[in-house]
């Protein structure tokens, strides 16, 4: 067992996290070249910059930690991306896979405000002040993001509900 206390938990959990977002600066591209709507494609774009900033912010809290971020792969976000990448598989560029990229982005952003979510109270209950509010930022933007995502879907599924079979 390697993880034996809180503090270890949250190493281990940060790591996690540093191994997601580096995972998605490489898939945020793909997505916004196959978004048809500009919105969604400047949305792609524009988290992608966020994304960076993230990682920043995790590099940030490694540094307070005097801890490596490596030394971690995130499987769950490696399949809910692989997931995401399906999408250009099963659908013509259009309306359709627009309201599937943004289906995939949403489980991003949903798995990520989950891991940014634990963290935080972690960081909190360790008495880790500047980490918890490191975090929360990024939390905070990860919520952003997902209703960003969630208000473009409502053209975008208008759209698709009329696209023929
Ligand atoms: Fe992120
Ligand atoms: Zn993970
Ligand atoms: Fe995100």
């Amino acid at each position: 067992m390697s993880v034996e206390s809180m503090d270890e938990l949250l190493l281990d959990e940060l790591k996690d996290l540093y191994s997601a977002e580096k995972q998605i600066t490489k898939s945020l591209p793909k997505l916004a070249k196959a978004a048809t709507s500009p919105e969604l494609k400047q949305a792609f774009e524009s988290h992608l910059e966020e994304t960076k900033g993230q990682i920043e912010r995790l590099d940030r809290v490694f540094q307070i930690l005097g801890k490596s971020s490596k030394g971690k792969m995130c499987h769950g976000m490696k399949g809910v991306l692989e997931e995401g990448a399906e999408v250009l598989e099963e659908t013509e560029k259009g309306d359709l896979r627009d309201a599937a990229l943004i289906s995939a982005a949403q489980r991003v952003e949903h798995y990520e405000m989950a891991g940014y979510g634990c963290v935080r109270e972690y960081a909190k209950i360790l008495g880790q002040k500047e980490i918890a509010s490191l975090l929360d930022e990024t939390l905070k933007e990860e919520e952003a993001a997902d209703e960003k995502l969630g208000n473009i879907a409502k053209q975008v599924n208008r759209l698709a509900s009329q696209a023929a079979a």
